[in-house]
């Protein structure tokens, strides 16, 4: 049996914002059956304390950065979950990481700063009687935690630290002066540990100071060691490199089975889908066409492409494609795409957040779009795979080690179960458009990619294993 800690900032069911929520959801239940025992560290949000009810108290802590807390243990459908209750730093609304005019939480660094104190506290303690072999932090988030494991096993053996990067993007940056206020020792302000530009970066903490560094496909470890890709932290991951490595997330295959799906009409290939697209072009009120009807689920940003997209769909859309939307973001992207909707009747745009919608839209279109500019993983277009909704993606990170281009080749031994666009731009993107758009006209080509795509395992089952291997060998290594 190996105790596992993971500690995040989101996590499925209780709070989510993107794809870090879907994997530290999925990887217990996934680990479970490998003899690994996992125990989820994450914040109090309202919503969080909402979901939990009543719940055990395992650790308090008098004064955690500005007010007093504790760490509540609960089981919740299975889950067995710890949670940071700290009043001053998470009971409030908005969003875990924004207020509700949309701007970064003031003292991010601090609440952040609490979630990793906790965690590295129960890797160096343990919670009632349980006593974690491995920590595993995901993202900036949980940076800080080797840190304070430093801090804390001055005189004692300290776990092995597994970090999982996300995304790269996001660094957790403070201003130097702020080490006694986030409990940081100043002179560990250093190149080594977490001086970044003379600043306090949460996440080169964690690159620093991890035992095994993962990210979420092998792509993307090979795009982060390159300036294009790193964002200024790939002199730290060349530093890391030999420690560092890509295992690709899966999704739950249970939430997104195309036979058992409660919010859609249960289909088989070839004909059950039909059902599904007509039900989506009359809730987004499109005409019937003859080209593809592509989807998009996903957030709205730069990272994402959608300006991209946006400038290469009149190659679709003149071939009689569609495009059905949904997304939130940011507010220039949400009105440029509205803007987009009303002069055309063959898009459909919708502006929210909406799961039981994302499950419509992917089970209705004949292809997902992820145009992304960079994209670590990504989830949709696995969800797409195993609907039969063809991948139509960006040759980058996740997106490259999980769709196989519909090349002649991977055509003629019918292997392809997508369309890959490069070099990542619009007019590409558009060149993609008219690939797409031919496959589509040919009705046995089409059906064998959606065969192709739904026979792809997008399960837990390898990377789980993987990640098994991995604790299994710092577990060794540390002890
Ligand atoms: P990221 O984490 O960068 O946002 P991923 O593709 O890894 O991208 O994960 C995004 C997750 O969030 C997917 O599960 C996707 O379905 C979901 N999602 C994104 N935007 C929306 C939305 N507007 N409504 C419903 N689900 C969404």
């Amino acid at each position: 049996m190996t105790r596992i800690l993971s500690v995040a900032s989101e996590c499925v069911p209780f709070v989510k914002t993107g794809g870090l929520a879907d994997v530290v959801g999925a990887l217990p239940a996934a680990l479970a059956p490998m003899g690994c025992e996992v125990k989820t560290l994450i914040p109090g949000y309202p919503a969080v304390m909402e979901k939990i009810g009543k719940a055990k108290t395992v650790t308090t802590f008098d004064e955690l950065f500005g007010g007093p807390a504790r760490v509540l243990e609960t089981v919740v459908d299975g889950f067995s979950m710890l949670v940071l209750e700290a009043a001053h730093l998470f009971d409030r609304a908005g969003g875990p990481y924004l207020d509700e005019g949309g701007q970064d939480w003031i003292d991010n660094a601090k609440r952040f700063a609490a979630l990793s104190y906790a965690g590295a506290y129960i890797g160096a303690n343990g919670a009632a009687a349980w006593m974690p072999d491995v920590v595993h932090g995901h993202d900036w988030q949980a940076g800080l935690i080797p840190e304070y494991l430093h801090n804390l096993c001055q005189d004692g053996p300290k776990p092995p630290f597994v970090f999982t990067v996300h995304n790269i993007a996001f660094h957790g940056n403070a201003p130097r002066e702020r080490c006694a206020d986030l409990w940081l020792d100043p002179w560990r302000l250093a190149t080594e540990h977490f001086e970044y530009w003379g600043q306090i970066s949460a996440l080169k903490a964690g690159l620093m100071g991890a035992t095994k560094i993962t990210t979420v496909s092998q792509t993307y470890a090979e795009e982060l060691l390159t300036s294009e890709f790193g964002m200024g932290m790939e002199g730290v991951l060349a530093v890391r490199q030999a420690d560092l490595v890509g295992i690709v997330n899966g999704i739950d295959t249970d939430v997104w089975n195309p036979q058992t799906d409660p919010e859609i009409q249960t289909y088989k290939l070839p004909n059950g889908k039909k059902a599904n697209k007509a039900a989506l072009r009359s809730e987004f009120g499109l005409p019937d066409a003859d080209g593809p009807l592509c989807v998009l689920v996903s957030r709205l940003s730069g990272q994402k492409g959608i300006d991209l997209l946006i400038e290469a769909l009149p190659a679709l859309l003149e071939r009689g494609g569609q495009l059905a939307l949904l997304g939130s973001g940011d507010p220039a992207l949400e009105a440029k795409l509205l803007d987009m909707a009303t002069g055309n009747p063959n898009v459909g745009v919708r502006i929210g957040y909406d799961e039981a919608l994302a499950h419509r839209l992917i089970a209705g279109g004949d292809a997902i779009l992820v145009p992304s500019r960079f994209e670590p993983c990504g989830l949709t277009q696995l969800y797409g795979l195993r609907y039969g909704t063809v991948p139509f993606v960006t040759l980058t990170g996740g997106l490259a080690d999980t769709v196989i281009n519909a090349s002649p080749a991977a055509l003629a031994r019918n292997v392809a179960t997508g369309v890959q666009v490069f070099p990542i731009t619009a007019g590409a993107i558009a060149n993609g458009f008219v690939r797409l758009c031919t496959l589509f006209a040919q009705p046995k080509v089409w059906g064998s990619l959606q065969r192709n795509a739904m026979r792809q395992p997008v399960g837990w089952e390898t990377s789980a294993a993987a990640f098994h291997a991995l604790y299994t060998q710092v577990t060794s290594k540390a002890n």
